[in-house]
């Protein structure tokens, strides 16, 4: 008998032992944030995060609509969600999901 079944309470990734909040999702996949549509600027419509005034994402109404899965010209005023994630090449944004009033 061995007690190689003690292992498998070891995270793979760091070698920490699991524990409930043990996790590695946040800096693999980022955070979720929640931003306003405030303005279409041309074909931009320029979000706002609703927690950072500073935090702002401006991207193409149509790839956002898409992205939404929403009409172009119903953009400004909604609010949604995505997932953002900062590492060294820069702020990629994922995951993007329509918030219902
Ligand atoms: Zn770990």
């Amino acid at each position: 008998m061995t007690d190689a079944t003690n292992n498998t309470n070891i995270c793979g990734l760091c070698g920490s032992s699991l524990t409930e909040e043990h996790s590695h999702e946040e800096e693999n996949l980022g955070i979720q944030v929640k931003y306003k549509i405030i303005k279409i600027r041309g074909i931009l419509a320029d979000s706002v995060a609703v927690d950072d005034p500073n935090d702002k994402h401006p991207l193409p109404a149509r790839v956002l609509a898409a992205n939404l899965g929403i009409d172009a010209t119903s953009l400004l005023g909604i609010q949604y969600t995505c997932l953002v994630s900062r590492d060294p090449y820069g702020t990629t944004r994922s995951n993007y999901h329509l918030v219902e009033d």
